[in-house]
């Protein structure tokens, strides 16, 4: 059906899937035959128990999640997670971040306020656009976990090998590639994702936490709230969590089954990415910012190397009919955010855009 639907490319919130948001649709009004739409639901109910416990179990089967991890819907987005990681684990111990770009500098400086923190290595040097190598940190004795995020949303990053942490419990932020890709949960300590990147609506992270890191004894100043043991105890609903999100989410893990998983998920990120890097490699006027072996297949920032060009482009992307192609305020040039739900239709009209400015511009 066609609703006039715009590409939209934006870092998030972005596009969902769009036999997602019909189903969600049909089911606005009267929810199942329960009388009511789910943002009216009791969330003690047993028709939302059964929407909650779906998209756990959905979840776990998509990404294989070992049964000695919890999975946790946790309201507040990805900025509560950067401080109830380290309220959590960070102890007497030092917080060891990897700086690569704008999402774990903010962590770093949440994570400040909690401990001792260290940064043991950073891409700073070449203005975040590339991953630096992890292969052998200087990891402190008494480091209490090695933190990364592994897709940096703004700086167009990804982490495509895992760091050695040396033994130490590895935390990743894969909030704008979750779902994107297959992971092994089992190398991580903790996995959390803001999910209005790659899943959902806004205002709820997922956080996969390995069952041995949710402690009693926090120190007295973490909130009840902030304690993953509080949610882990009562299976995300302590208190009233976003039912909405988490009905949404678990209708795109349910989708995402349907259509071949993570696997089938990764190959098709990697053709679209493919049609928009090919294109820009041989561009003259266009360039991404990301050196190859780094670059997101989630995010591609690029740049003609001038802000008034860059502007134009932007306003006539927009006269095109596609949405949200400006870079982040911190970055500038361009950026096309081209997650699971982007179809490759959107990046082939993208580049095909581009070509045509490219050709009436030399
Ligand atoms: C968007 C984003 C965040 C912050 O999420 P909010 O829900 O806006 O707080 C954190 N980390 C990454 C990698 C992101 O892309």
């Amino acid at each position: 059906m066609n609703y006039e639907r715009t590409f939209n490319f934006s870092a998030g919130p972005a596009m969902m899937p769009e036999p997602v948001l019909e189903e969600i649709r049909d089911e606005m009004m009267n929810y199942r035959g329960s009388g009511m739409c789910v943002m009216e639901m009791s969330h003690r109910s047993k028709v939302f128990e059964e929407i909650r416990d779906n998209a756990e179990k959905d979840l776990r089967e998509l990404m294989g999640i070992p049964d000695n991890y919890k999975v946790l819907f946790v309201q507040g987005g990805g900025t509560v997670q950067f401080a109830m990681v380290p309220m959590n684990l960070i102890g007497e111990g030092t917080a060891c971040y990897v700086e690569t770009g704008n999402w774990s500098k903010k962590a770093i400086a949440e994570a400040k306020k909690y401990g001792k923190v260290e940064v043991v290595a950073s891409s700073k040097d070449k203005n975040y656009s590339y991953v630096p190598d992890c292969s052998d940190l200087a990891i402190p004795e008494d480091a209490s976990y090695v933190y990364i995020c592994e897709n940096e949303t703004i700086n167009g990053t990804t982490f495509f090998d895992l760091p050695n942490t040396k033994g130490k419990i590895l935390v990743s932020d894969q909030s704008s590639m979750f779902l994107s890709r297959p992971c092994d949960v089992s190398k991580y300590g903790l996995i959390w994702a803001g999910v209005q990147k790659n899943v959902g609506p806004a205002g709820m992270a997922v956080v996969i936490i390995r069952e041995d890191l949710l402690k009693e004894d926090l120190p007295e100043y973490v909130p009840t709230y902030m304690s993953y043991k509080t949610h882990a105890d009562k299976d995300s609903m302590y208190n009233t969590p976003n039912c909405w999100a988490i009905y949404c989410c678990g209708k795109v893990f349910r989708y995402l089954l349907d259509n071949g998983g993570l696997e089938a998920m990764a190959q098709r990120n990697e053709d679209k990415a493919k049609v928009l890097y090919d294109y820009l490699d041989q561009s003259e006027l266009f360039k991404g910012t990301v050196v190859k072996e780094d670059r997101s297949l989630m995010n591609v920032p690029f740049s003609t190397g001038d802000a008034d060009t860059d502007a134009d482009v932007v306003a006539e992307t927009k006269k095109a009919g596609f949405d949200n192609l400006k870079g982040h305020r911190s970055v500038g040039g361009l950026r096309a955010s081209i997650y699971n739900a982007m179809p490759k239709e959107g990046v082939e009209a993208l580049v095909a855009f581009l070509k045509d400015y490219e050709e009436s511009h030399r």
